[in-house]
């Protein structure tokens, strides 16, 4: 039987808490640590740095978002008109 893959980050509490809220909160985890995608410069190198604020290492902005992602930029269309 293949053994489900468990998320590393979550072995630090061996088997206390139970297997599902282990999981959940590791899939988190995962999404709250991994390198997201800079809405300023499009490099992904936006950290975390506090719940809610992200700072990219490449552009050095810091800005806000949503606690454990950043969220989809809700893009502000600026619209020139060349004429
Ligand atoms: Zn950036």
């Amino acid at each position: 039987m293949a053994k489900k893959a468990t998320y590393g980050s979550v072995k630090r509490f061996g088997s206390r808490y139970g297997k599902k809220t282990r999981d959940r909160f590791g899939a988190i985890e995962v999404e709250q640590r991994k390198k997201h995608k800079c809405p300023y410069c499009n490099y992904e190198r936006v950290r975390r740095e506090a719940i809610g604020i992200w700072k990219c290492e490449k552009c050095e902005t810091k800005f806000t978002s949503k606690a454990y992602t950043v969220a989809k930029p809700t893009a502000i269309k600026l619209e020139v008109n060349e004429e």
